[in-house]
Parts: C-alpha cells; structure tokens; sequence
C-alpha cells in the first residue's frame, strides 16, 4: 500500500514537472504567443505614451565637459577639431577636457593639433606603465609626467582599473599594478606636487560582475563589458583599494569617474565624499544611473554640488549633448534611455547647474 502510494506520488511529480501549471503574474494569466520567440537583444518596445517634450539645444550656462576622448570623438586633424568646435557653440560648451591616452611623443602631437584652438580643450596625459616591475619604475614615470606637463598637460587620466589592473599588457594576480600600489605613491605626489588632477575609473558597473542570464541588469549591449568569473579584482576590493589610496594621498585631487561606479547607490557614494575630502566624481556615461532616479539625483547632486563635474564620455554628435540637457534641466518623462531604463528629468535648481556644469572644473582643475 505504501509503496503504491510512493508510486502515485512520483508519477505526479513527474508530470507536473513536464507540464509546467498555467503562471499566473501579477494577475495576469500568462499564455504562449509569438513573443516567446523574440531575442532579448532584438526587443524594442514602442511607447504609446503622451507627455511634454522639451527640446533644449543650447545648455542652460556654459559648460566645462571633463570627460572626452580624443580617440572615441575620432580626432584626427585639425578639421576634426574645427568640426567639434562648431558643435561645442551650437549646443553651449566652452572647454572639453581632452584625455590623450598618451605620453611621449604621442602626447606631443595631440598638443600641436589642438594647439591653434587655445583654451577650447584642455590636453590630460597618461602616465608610463611599461615595465612595472624595473626598479626604476616610479622615478621613470614621474619624470616622463613632469615632462608632459611641461609639454602642456593639466591633469592626468582617464586611468582605469576594472580589477586586471593598470599596468600596460596583462599580468597574473599579484603582479598587477592597482591604484594602491606603493610603485604609484611618487606619481601620486607628483600629481599634486604640479596641481595636476587625476581621473581615474575605479571598478565598472556591480551588474559587470553578476552572470550574463535573465537576471542581468542591463541590456546585451553592454555585455562585452561582462566581467563576471574572470581572473579580476571584485567590485568590493576596488572601491577598497580607491580607498586606501584616497587615505594615502590626501594632497592628491582625484576625479572618480562614473560617479565612481556607485551611482547604483548614492548613499555609499555619499558616505565616501564625506570620507575622503580630495575624492570628486564626475557625472559621464551615468546618465542612466541618474536618469532612473531622479529625485533621488536631484538631492544627491544638491548637497554635494561642489563634489560633482559633468562630463559626457560619448562621442560628440549634438544629439548627445542635448540629451543630457533635457535630462538634467527639464521635468520631462519616461524617455527612452540608452540601456532600456528610462529616464526622467531633474529639473536641477540654477545653482546647482552652475556648479555642476562649469564653477567646479574652474576652482578644481589647473588652468595656468
Ligand atoms: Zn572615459
């Protein structure tokens, strides 16, 4: 009789578990349809909604971008640079922040094509991480940052560190050169030492270290960014190592960039402003982090209106600055996002703007 009923049991397991019940979602009685079929990257739903659009072409106050590329704004020749002079008039930026990448003579050359436009850009330059392990390493790049900035730099950066360290070419865990490392105190010292600032990119996106499956955060455009079960630092022991830097260095202005990868949660970004007074953090490529909470933005970037920059990281199509001119200027609604989230206007007060937009790059950044 037992084992009759074990036998029951088991059959009704089993069926159950090769017909799946009818789900029911919040109330809905979910059915089969042509939709199943629809690859997650291909989805792009249409929006039915009705609400005011405000265009806005020119920013509301002239505008300091701290965050440009010259490599990812395709920069070439001295037309490519007249072309994004033009954009910067139209949409309201008096100065992009070049980050250069390079050093030596590469620097060099970025100095001589930018050099006819004058104060529009501001070159930053990179720093020597060849051969890390040389024990002449730390003097060697201190010299060579001297020397760029003699050349013209005013700032060092972007650095990255997304955990497989900063050093140039790939080395084993142990071997790397991440933000705390002693090899960088002498570049750090001399960083301040010359009022140069540094923008680092410490970490990346949490949703970078959690698998690429149904429960990722953001779309599959950005899974290439995917570090999840590779040999890297987490996400916990880069802000870590950010920190222990920060305590070391406190002369030193860094700019973590990204809103310092916390903008997931700006109370813990918060808590390391309060923190670390020489950490700053720029608004680029965040603009989704700050577009999906709006309210929560506004307050944040007003009560640490002296610790924010803006900066864009996205190219230089006119498109893109007005994009973030109606996100953080109008009341606007549900506007389509680069990575599926939403977004919604901040409405930022006049003085907030100011800061954000120019007053903090002038007081912060090296304008000799
Ligand atoms: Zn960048």
């Amino acid at each position: 009789m037992e084992s009759a009923r074990l036998a029951l049991f088991f059959v009704a397991v089993t069926l159950t578990a090769q017909t799946p019940a009818p789900q029911r979602k919040f109330g809905v009685q979910v059915q089969p349809g042509p939709m199943d079929s629809i690859l997650l990257k291909d989805y792009a739903p249409a929006s039915s909604l009705v609400v005011p659009e405000t265009q806005v072409d020119k920013a509301r106050f002239p505008v300091i971008d701290v965050h440009t590329h010259t490599f990812q704004a395709d920069i070439r020749t001295p037309q490519d640079v007249a072309a994004w002079v033009k954009t910067m008039d139209e949409v309201g930026i008096e100065t992009s922040i070049v980050f250069t990448g390079a050093t030596g003579e590469a620097f060099d050359r970025q100095v001589e094509l930018y050099k006819p436009f004058g104060k529009r850009f501001q070159l930053w330059c990179s720093f020597d991480s060849s051969n890390i392990d040389a024990p002449d390493y730390s003097e060697r790049a201190a010299k060579e940052l001297e020397r760029c900035f003699r050349a013209g730099a005013r700032g060092v950066g972007e650095l990255t560190d997304k955990g497989s360290g900063m050093q140039r070419g790939s080395l084993p865990p142990g071997k790397r050169l991440h933000p705390d490392d002693p090899r960088l105190d002498a570049l750090w010292r001399k960083c301040a030492e010359l009022n140069l600032p540094v923008n680092l990119h410490i970490a990346d996106h949490p949703s970078c270290w959690k698998p690429l499956g149904p429960d990722q955060e953001r779309t599959p455009d950005f899974q290439h960014f995917n570090l999840h079960g590779k040999d890297v630092l987490s996400y916990e022991e880069l802000i870590e190592r950010r920190n222990r830097m920060l305590e070391k260095h406190p002369k030193t202005t860094f700019i973590a960039c990204h809103l310092s990868n916390q903008g997931h949660d700006l109370a813990a970004l918060a808590q390391s402003l309060d923190r670390y007074p020489n950490l700053f953090v720029d608004i680029s490529a965040r603009d989704y982090e700050v577009g999906r909470q709006p309210r929560n933005a506004a307050k944040f970037l007003s009560r640490y209106k002296d610790r924010v920059l803006f900066g864009t990281d996205m190219g230089r199509a006119p498109s893109m600055y007005r994009g973030w001119w109606r996100l953080l200027e109008t009341a606007d609604e549900y506007m389509p996002g680069r990575i599926w989230w939403m977004y919604y206007g901040l409405e930022l007060p006049p003085d907030v703007l100011r800061s954000l937009y120019r007053e903090n790059a002038r007081r912060l950044l090296n304008w000799n």
